[in-house]
């Protein structure tokens, strides 16, 4: 039987951690470099976890080969699952997420799964954290590739591994909060859902070239049939 792929975002669609995930790598940063506010200004919205780290190396002229950034992302995944339970700006789901994958989640011939910058680990603690994580069954994650276009094909052939399979391109849609959530969904022939919770407004998020343009994900019946529309 032939399915629909939902792949969303995390941060910005369907949830903000409170800057979690800042604070956990600022905390991460000092520690294993002595360099304190090491993330402050560099943007992260849309990026993975790879990338943003990276940027934050060389702003500070760190030279970190591949056994210091294991250790980095070990302590980092430490420290994130103790930085998500205090409170912070905006910290939440995005409205009407609960309900949706719940409905979504009825549907036999769909199959919700992440397509996310996070790290793997951190990407579960959030969804746990927020009761969700029971919702997806496969995704792709910061540290499956530097670069988010490259995670819908590893997402899709996760889910073909699951024994869900599509019948085309179109039948895989991403949802995310930024242009370069709309982009990997082009690159990959998925379509794009954009919803505007996150630093974009609609008109960027239309600009980008997304194929649908949500301004958040409170009206479950209408998402429900923009989700499933063929
Ligand atoms: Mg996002």
């Amino acid at each position: 039987m032939f399915s629909k792929i939902l792949l969303f975002d995390i941060d910005g669609t369907l949830l903000l951690s409170g800057r979690a995930g800042y604070r956990a790598l600022t905390r991460t940063f000092e520690e294993l470099f002595g360099v304190s506010r090491g993330f402050d200004g560099i943007q992260v919205a849309g990026m993975t976890d790879e990338i943003i780290l990276t940027a934050a190396l060389e702003r500070a002229g760190v030279a970190a080969g591949r056994e210091t950034r294991a250790r980095f992302h070990a302590r980092y995944c430490e420290l994130f699952s103790d930085e998500i339970h205090f409170p912070g700006p905006r910290k939440g789901l995005m409205p009407g997420v609960a309900a949706l994958l719940e409905r979504l989640s009825q549907y036999d011939h769909v199959r919700c799964g992440l397509v996310t910058g996070n790290f793997a680990r951190p990407a579960r603690i959030k969804l746990e954290h927020f009761n969700l994580w029971s919702f997806f069954h496969f995704g792709a994650y910061g540290d499956d590739a530097a670069i988010r276009d490259d995670l819908v094909p590893i997402a899709v052939e996760r889910a073909r591994r699951d024994r869900v399979a599509v019948k085309r391109d179109g039948d895989v849609v991403v949802i995310g909060d930024t242009p370069l959530d709309v982009q990997c969904a082009t690159v990959a022939g998925a379509r794009s859902v954009a919803v505007a919770t996150g630093s974009y407004d609609v008109g960027a998020l239309r600009e980008a070239g997304a194929h649908v343009v949500l301004s958040d994900l409170s009206d479950t019946n209408a998402v429900v049939d923009v989700l499933l529309r063929s």
